[in-house]
């Protein structure tokens, strides 16, 4: 053990996925002291727009997205507490099939090899102790999370730094609930995108869950952050919750680890365990 104190690396696409997937670990962990790191990949130019314009409608200007998403950002950040923000800087992909995908500059269109060499210097320089990005299925199919998965591993296996590696998931008990809840206020699921039209199965069978976070007394904090990401609020169907029920239903994230090099015995509910 070293004096140094132990490090959270998440790496996330847009800015908002660091409020959506991992708002609870990183303002619980800042508060224990633990060094916290986001990095954010791409500018999120497809998101909407100011006054709520659509990507690829008339008047989306993708520059004043970006400028008004990093600022978002930052306000979710200082929620957080994040200790450092990184941003590498790709433009935002689009859903799967959009034009956007082959842009140049475009974070799908860019070599993993190359994103990656960017994130290992990153990896090298913060030396985090546990990385969490998605699955390889991006959780839910976008571009942008498949090639922040593709990198993350890619960086993790050339350093060999982090001593334990996770995806975000969700337990597919989770849903069900999930899916009234949300009937309830009015909110339908959005529809499956891409080419296919299928949706691919999201998260896992509760047993394939190996860490459960308890991230309830932070909730609070959780919901700044991803109220701060007002711009999107059309698309972040959780901040209609309200914030005394998105806490009450939201207390907990999950994932599945990937790597560990701590022997730490799973089911865990600290993503440090093993190491502290
Ligand atoms: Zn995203």
């Amino acid at each position: 053990m070293t004096d140094r104190s132990l490090t959270l690396m998440a790496v996330h696409a847009h800015p908002d996925d660091e409020a959506t997937s991992t708002g609870g670990i990183l303002a619980r962990y800042a508060a224990e002291g633990i060094t916290t790191v986001l990095v954010t990949c791409t500018d999120g130019g497809c998101g909407d727009g100011p006054g709520g314009v659509k990507p690829g409608d008339p008047g989306h200007d993708p520059q004043a997205v970006v400028a008004m998403r990093r600022a978002e950002l930052t306000a979710s950040c200082e929620a957080l507490k994040v200790t450092h923000l990184e941003t590498l800087g790709y433009a935002d992909s689009g859903m799967m099939g959009w034009a956007a995908n082959d842009a140049p500059g475009a974070f799908w269109n860019t070599p993993v090899g190359e994103a990656a060499d960017r994130l290992a210097e990153l990896i090298r320089r913060y030396r985090p102790d546990v990385v969490v990005t998605y699955d390889e299925n991006g959780f839910y199919g976008h571009p942008d999370h498949i090639q922040a998965h593709r990198i993350t591993m890619a960086a993790v296996e050339r350093t060999d730094i982090p001593a334990k590696v996770y995806w975000t998931t969700v337990p597919r008990s989770a849903f069900q609930d999930f899916g009234r809840i949300m009937k309830e206020i009015g909110v339908e699921f959005p529809e499956p995108d891409g080419p296919s039209g299928e949706m691919p199965a999201l998260g896992l069978p509760d047993d394939e869950i190996t860490t459960w976070v308890d991230t309830s007394a932070y909730g609070g904090q959780k919901f700044e952050s991803l109220a701060a990401h007002a711009s999107q609020a059309e698309n972040i169907f959780f901040l209609q919750l309200g914030q005394e029920r998105f806490t009450d239903l939201m207390g907990r994230e999950t994932f599945v680890r990937v790597r560990d090099t701590t022997g730490a015995p799973t089911p865990e509910d600290d993503l440090f365990a093993g190491l502290r």
